[in-house]
């Protein structure tokens, strides 16, 4: 089987059937011309196929160890078209901790349309075993998760869904696939925020699905033609060159996180440090099964637990900046209370260990002393 490397480089793109270009051309156009009626190149209508967009989603495809991939026109995109899949009286399973924006659409875009959201403690699969009911249709699973860096045994969480009939789907936005491909595990759709590490230069939106089965991959399809949210040939232009990169980005931001995890945890003012690198992460024999490396994602916790001690903090950085998102060439900071985790209600928070003063940050690949400097400083 072709190494990471190069099949981050190869995948999806073959020279330009017209021009011979290298790299795929940005197919900025709507229609396609055709000779007689229903009679074209495989191209009608650019909602449906554009050979940019078809670059990048063989280019998904493979990345993933899967057969087939879908591009949206963002990672909340993509977790729409997937639960377009279910039907009223129809159940999730979900993680109680996961994306702010994934708990918003299931509670307050989809549950009004009455399909119905369990949220468990997904680190113990028991607690899924449990909540399966003869409604149960999909489970949604992130791991790691954001920004607490629990870890979910998908093998496990995929052998319940198999004996449920429910399709597994799973979240592998902060692992990238560089850490870890969920459909080799058993699950039946990966999802990914391709915003974040696959894009990798925080200059596109973007979202993605990849799976195995046809069918599966032609009830998506037709989800994604039919609703529309498809993203641009440009930002499938600028994703597949993020791809391309992957692994040399992926390596440094591993170096990078590791070194700064374990320099965090020694700081005097530092309370609690989470990253699943460390050997006494309660699920590292988890991570440490199912994927390769263990990122560049982090969260912290001050000794001071004030508010404005970690809003010292998030305001005093100098190479981190304060911003949403994350996966980027570029180190950020943010705090999930106010910001990415605002959405989810202040108690849901803190029932699920997010305290209001957690601070996450998303390790870029700058130099690992220079980062130190800047958050030494920071923390004081
Ligand atoms: C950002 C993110 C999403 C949503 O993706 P968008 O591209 O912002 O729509 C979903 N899941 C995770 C884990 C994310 O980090």
């Amino acid at each position: 089987m072709m190494k990471l490397a190069t099949k981050y480089i190869h995948a999806g793109t073959e020279p330009d059937p017209s021009t011979g270009a290298i790299m795929t051309p940005i197919y900025q156009t709507s229609t396609y011309v055709q000779e007689a009626p229903g009679v074209n190149k495989g191209y009608e209508y650019a909602r449906s196929q554009n050979p940019t967009r078809k670059a990048l989603e063989d280019a998904y495809a493979q990345i993933e160890n899967g057969k087939f991939g879908l591009a949206f026109a963002s990672g909340v995109a993509a977790t729409d078209a997937v639960i377009k899949l279910l039907s009223p009286g129809d159940e999730v399973i979900a993680a109680n901790d996961m994306y702010g924006g994934t708990y918003r659409l299931f509670t307050k875009i989809f549950a009004k349309f009455g399909i119905q959201f369990t949220y468990v403690d997904t680190t113990n699969v028991a607690n899924i075993r449990n909540a399966i009911s003869p409604n149960t249709k999909l489970i949604w699973i992130e791991t790691p998760t954001n920004p607490l860096m629990n870890i979910t045994d998908i093998a496990a969480v995929s052998v319940i869904a198999k004996e449920a009939k429910a399709l597994l789907c799973v979240d592998n936005t902060f692992a990238s696939p560089y850490l870890q491909n969920p459909l080799d595990f058993g699950a039946d759709i990966v999802m990914h925020s391709a915003t974040k590490y696959l894009g990798g230069h925080s200059d596109v939106i973007q979202g993605c699905l990849m799976m195995n089965d046809a069918e599966l991959r032609e009830q998506l399809y037709f989800i994604q033609k039919s609703c529309g949210a498809v993203p641009g040939p440009m930002d499938c232009f600028l994703v597949l060159r993020g791809i391309k990169t992957l692994h040399i980005r992926m390596q440094r931001h591993c170096e990078n996180g590791s070194v700064i995890a374990h320099w965090l945890r020694k700081q005097p003012k530092i309370a609690k440090v989470y990253w699943c690198g460390f050997e006494d992460h309660p699920n590292y024999a988890i991570a440490k099964k199912q994927m390769r490396d263990f990122g560049g994602m982090l969260s912290f916790e001050l000794k001071d637990d004030s508010m404005d001690a970690a809003k010292k903090v998030l305001s005093s950085t100098k190479l981190f900046s304060l911003a949403e998102s994350l996966g980027g060439v570029e180190s950020l900071i943010n705090h999930p209370a106010s910001m990415t985790h605002a959405s989810i209600p202040r108690e849901k928070r803190l029932e699920n260990g997010l305290s209001d003063t957690l601070i996450r940050l998303s390790i870029g690949i700058e130099d690992a002393d220079d980062l130190i400097e800047d958050l030494s400083k920071a923390i004081g």
